[in-house]
């Protein structure tokens, strides 16, 4: 098979980007939602800054990235102009990567336990930046799995609220890959409204509408835009 041009392949990306943002807005709309009411993150991981960048031109401005290292060698050069460009960190996070983290990311998706709490209070504190930050519970309570497990998710959060005032923005899950994820999103949603917080970040391309109509305020979709990783 030839090679794609650069221009088909943006506009390809352009085309699924446009038709993932359909299925959102009718997800939302079965749901009785509203379809600005659901943010789209785009998961860039392993993807090349050119495919961002013909993400952007096509209108997208949030994106995902799990990895600190390729956060930063993509992102920094992209925000000058790109202004209203936001970042979120979405993957595991070592606590000696909070500092680059704090420094790279608009939004901290994966904060998970309390090590990691006080390597990003102190990272906030040496930075004087302050992304916000989300609670990832590690819903299936799957061993290999990152995100704080069920049954300490509620004083975790209470800590973090504590610590962090409303730079704690909302909860994050990834559910077991198999059965039905709908009782785990249900289950994040249901705890992210008993304690008062707004963003629920949940759904990837295999069961973002699943996600939606749980009531996720974010999903992170991937594969669905870029195509499938390498
Ligand atoms: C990779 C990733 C996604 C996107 O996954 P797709 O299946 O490609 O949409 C979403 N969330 C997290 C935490 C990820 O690591």
């Amino acid at each position: 098979m030839p090679e794609l041009s650069s221009a088909d392949t943006a506009a390809q990306l352009a085309a699924r980007l446009a038709q993932v943002r359909e299925r959102i807005a009718a997800a939302a709309c079965r749901a009785g939602r509203r379809p600005e009411d659901v943010t789209l993150i785009a998961v860039s991981k392993t993807h090349p800054a050119s495919a961002v960048q013909a993400a952007l031109a096509a209108g997208q401005h949030i994106f995902g990235e799990n990895r600190v290292q390729e956060a930063t060698a993509k992102f920094p050069t992209l925000r000058p102009g790109h202004p209203g460009l936001r970042l979120h960190l979405i993957g595991g996070l070592q606590t000696n990567k909070a500092r680059e983290a704090v420094r790279v990311a608009d939004v901290i998706e994966s904060l998970d336990r309390p090590r990691l709490a006080d390597a990003i209070a102190d990272a906030i504190a040496r930075e004087g930046r302050t992304p916000g930050l989300l609670v990832q519970v590690n819903v299936g309570d799957e061993a290999q799995k990152s995100g704080i497990p069920r049954a300490e998710a509620d004083t975790f959060i209470e800590e973090c609220k504590a610590r962090f005032g409303t730079a704690l923005l909302g909860l994050m899950c990834i559910p077991p890959l198999e059965g039905d994820p709908a009782p785990h999103f249900a289950w994040l949603a249901d705890r992210a409204a008993r304690h008062g917080l707004g963003v629920v970040s949940m759904g990837m391309s295999a069961d973002y509408e699943t996600a939606i109509a749980q009531g996720a305020t974010h999903v992170r979709v991937g594969s669905a835009i870029f195509g499938a990783r390498g």
